[in-house]
């Protein structure tokens, strides 16, 4: 057994003692969040759930989270991470695709679980105090200090029946499409196995780590990019529920971080709080991003406070680091996003699927032990997916410079990164559409100075119809997540259409993408 699951069980046999987490002040030991996933396993076990069954969790970051995805694993179950700021609806599909034999979830979210649509899916569910550590170790029936097996020899008392392996499913993340509606990306024990490694080659994680984990845990990064490659090392993870940048700054100046990853709007806003200057950022070592484009001045503005943030391209499909800019490239490189990853590859083809020159744009593709082998019962967007010869088609335009370093320049998918998160204007389409008065619409994605990008509806009102910008919004209220829903709503007569009655999205980008609204 090398599943993640037994990760617990060798860091508490190697190095019981070492702290693990630090949540509110509040540190963990490696042999306790040990026990802690062992109990969590016994208690989900106790509702039926064993290998091969999915385990939804929706709650903000926290080490009982943390503890649920490990004891999960451990039975040979799939962690389903639930993005905590979708809408009812959203989350109701997601639930519904996955199908979890269990749905764990905090008390934030209560208004979600209580909706028509998730309730109308009859799951079985459990609710857990967010941040209160023991709440699910409680439940099984143990106290504090008892445990169900040693940790210190990794002796195990919960185990699957079967063993768990690499290509054995471990987590099945969810990403929107080009369809609207969201795939789930699966992710093997592999999978991420393999993405720690490439990440160890690149980044100096220490023993004596103090990584600061501010970035959601259901999305792929802060998961895999920081907390997995910090836990293998022996270091300390800072679990800290969602971003605050003021908290951030206090806690790297007290806490002594040395590392941090953070996507560009966070890097952003860290840089406009009034204690940026003040604060001491000499103990930081590395910081990370990935996700969505690095300005380059913003690159620069940190570089002035000796600090380097090392870019890295990936997606969730890849667990997700496909390229990563080594430290030692970061001033001469500066804005590229490096190159292939130690055990990935990547190629930039044409629309034919001929590699590029150098210098050409193509799109990028990546191939490695760290990638999905495909979307949860989605054989058809597989396949598109991947060429015949097992490269995964990104949808990113990018090209390499005569040393083969990779620098991003656009999408070819349809897509907006807003904050970090992804917004696919098909979704956001679709539920405009669903108000009676639209005849027609197009999202697309404007300038941001905080976000990177925002969203922008184009409207045309069915004929004789009063619909105004603000009743589109009150109709996406609730329909969609917050983020999702365009900041700006132009109303028009008509949109650009070419001779066979087809929507130009280039040309509602020329016309309406400039322009204030
Ligand atoms: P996700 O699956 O949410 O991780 O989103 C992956 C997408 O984010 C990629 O397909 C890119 O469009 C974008 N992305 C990731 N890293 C970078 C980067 N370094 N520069 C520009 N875009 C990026
Ligand atoms: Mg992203």
């Amino acid at each position: 057994d090398n599943g993640i699951g037994s990760w617990t069980t060798r860091r508490a046999r190697m190095d019981p003692h070492g702290v693990a987490f630090v949540e509110r002040g509040r540190a963990l030991t490696y042999l306790q969040i040990h026990q802690r996933a062992e109990r969590i396993a016994h208690v989900i076990r106790a509702r039926g759930v064993v290998a091969g069954d999915r385990v939804a969790y929706l709650g903000y970051n926290s080490t009982d989270f943390i503890a649920t995805m490990f004891a999960t694993a451990k039975l040979g179950a799939v962690t389903v991470p639930l993005n905590t700021r979708l809408a009812a609806p959203e989350t109701a599909y997601i639930l519904q695709d996955s199908a979890p034999s269990l749905f764990i979830w905090t008390g934030p979210f209560a208004s979600i679980v209580a909706s028509p649509e998730v309730t109308a899916l009859g799951l079985q569910t459990l609710r857990v105090e967010p941040g209160d550590g023991e709440s699910l170790s409680e439940l099984a029936g143990l106290g504090e200090g008892e445990s169900v097996d040693d940790g210190a020899t990794g002796a195990r008392v919960v185990t699957s029946d079967e063993p768990v392996e690499l290509p054995d499913l471990f987590m099945i993340q969810y990403t929107s499409g080009t369809s609207g509606r969201p795939k789930g990306v699966q992710l093997t024990h592999g999978n991420i196995t393999w993405n720690v490694y490439n990440l160890l080659v690149d980044v100096d994680i220490r023993s004596d780590e103090r990584s600061l984990v501010v970035a959601p845990l259901f999305h792929t990064a802060a998961l895999n990019q920081i907390l997995f490659p910090t836990f293998l090392k022996g270091g300390t993870s800072y679990i800290e529920a969602s971003f605050d940048p003021a908290a951030a700054l206090r806690l790297i100046e007290s806490e002594r971080i040395t590392t941090l990853f953070g996507v560009t709007s966070m890097y952003l806003s860290l840089r406009q709080q009034s204690a940026w200057e003040s604060t001491d950022l000499s103990s930081l070592r590395s910081a990370l991003s990935g996700g969505a484009p690095l300005p380059v001045p913003l690159l620069e503005s940190y570089l002035e406070r000796g600090l380097m943030i090392i870019q890295g391209y990936g997606l969730t499909e890849s667990s997700p680091g496909a390229t990563m800019l080594r430290a030692a490239d970061g001033v001469r490189k500066v804005g590229s996003a490096g190159s292939a990853c130690f055990f990935s590859d990547t190629r930039l083809v044409d629309p034919t699927g001929a590699d590029v020159t150098v210098g050409q744009i193509g799109e990028i593709l990546v191939q490695g032990p760290n990638v999905t082998p495909g979307y949860w019962h989605q054989p058809a967007a597989t396949e598109v997916a991947f060429t015949d010869d097992g490269w995964l088609h990104t949808g990113d335009l990018g090209r390499l410079d005569d040393e083969g370093y990779l620098y991003v320049v656009d999408r070819v998918k349809d897509m907006i990164i807003s904050g970090g998160e992804n917004i696919y204007p098909a979704e956001v389409e679709q539920a405009i559409h669903s108000h009676a008065d639209v005849a027609e619409c197009a999202v697309i994605g404007v300038p941001d100075e905080k976000w990177g990008e925002v969203g922008r509806a184009v409207v045309v009102p069915r004929s004789g119809s009063s619909l105004t910008a603000e009743d589109v919004l009150a109709h996406l209220d609730g329909r969609i997540a917050r983020y999702k829903i365009p900041k700006t709503v132009i109303i028009v007569e008509e949109l650009p259409h070419n001779a066979s009655g087809k929507l130009v999205k280039t040309r509602v980008r020329e016309e309406f993408g400039t322009t204030n609204a």
